[in-house]
Parts: C-alpha cells; sequence; structure tokens
C-alpha cells in the first residue's frame, strides 16, 4: 500500500505522473522489453524478475516542451550480456514504444538509487531541457500554475 503521485493542470488539462519506481528488463533473448511498476504487494517479484534478467534498469520520464513530447530515460544498472553500450542502446531505443528515448549507463548502481543526471537532463530530439515531476511547479505545457497534485492509493 501506498500513493502514487500524478500533477493535472486545470487549465488545459495535461497530466504528468510520477515514475520513480518503474523498472524494465529484458528477457533472455532479449527480445522484449517489458516496463514494471516495482512497488506494492507485486514489488518483491518484479524485483526478482529485474535481478534475474541479463540487461535490467529503471525508467525515468521527463516531458519536452518544444516537441510536445513525453521523454523516457532508461537507466541500464545491469548489463550481463555480451552487447556493448552502443549496441544495447540501440537495442533499447527499438524495444522501447516510446517515440523519444534516452539511454544512459550506471552499471552496478542500485535501483533506488539509478537517477539521471542534470547534465542528461536534454531531450535528444531537440536538444532543449525537460522537465522532470519534481521541477514541475507551473504547467510545463502552458505555464499555467494551477498544476495541482492528486495522490492516488495504491494496493
Ligand atoms: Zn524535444
Ligand atoms: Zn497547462
Amino acid at each position: 500500500m501506498g500513493f502514487a503521485k500524478e500533477r493535472i493542470c486545470q487549465k488545459c488539462g495535461f497530466k504528468f505522473s510520477e515514475l520513480d519506481e518503474i523498472s524494465f528488463y529484458l528477457n533472455d533473448d532479449l527480445t522484449i522489453l517489458t516496463e514494471e511498476e516495482a512497488r506494492g504487494a507485486l514489488g518483491y517479484e518484479v524485483l526478482d524478475k529485474v535481478n534475474k534478467s541479463l540487461i535490467s534498469g529503471k525508467l525515468e520520464e521527463f516531458y519536452c516542451r518544444e516537441c510536445d513530447e513525453i521523454v523516457n530515460f532508461y537507466i541500464v544498472c545491469k548489463n550481463d550480456s555480451r552487447l556493448s553500450e552502443d549496441e544495447l542502446s540501440e537495442l533499447i531505443k527499438d524495444l522501447s514504444e516510446y517515440k523519444i528515448t534516452e539511454v544512459i549507463f550506471e552499471i552496478g548502481r542500485d535501483l533506488i538509487f539509478a537517477h539521471t543526471n542534470i547534465e542528461d537532463e536534454i531531450c535528444p530530439k531537440c536538444n532543449n531541457k525537460i522537465y522532470g515531476y519534481f521541477e514541475m511547479d507551473v504547467c510545463p505545457k502552458c505555464g499555467d500554475e494551477q498544476f495541482i497534485e492528486f495522490y492516488q492509493l495504491y494496493e
């Protein structure tokens, strides 16, 4: 049990959720990329899959104003495959369903402590600054200050 946070703009309706505990992992054939929330009652099961996978890490979500798109960062914490960082980067981008993705490496870092660095937080498509949940005091889309935070209870 816990709370998930979401901000909703009262003016333009833009929504953004806090995605702090989303893990990702690849299957043994390296053909399927799964993203799962590692919290709540199912958290341990997800972490078990993450630990058993050759390639795993954490997902962080940002918003790019210029592209008007969500930008997803895959932070790779484990790479026991034979792929180089460049090959793995390409593979993750191919398998991801998101339009704008970036892959960074923090090999050996615990998932809880893996985060993007501020200097990485640039849109890979247009090179402008992107915004994470904690930087969103105003709506990043329309600039309105009524960007209100809601808490949702999850099991
Ligand atoms: Zn952009
Ligand atoms: Zn707005």
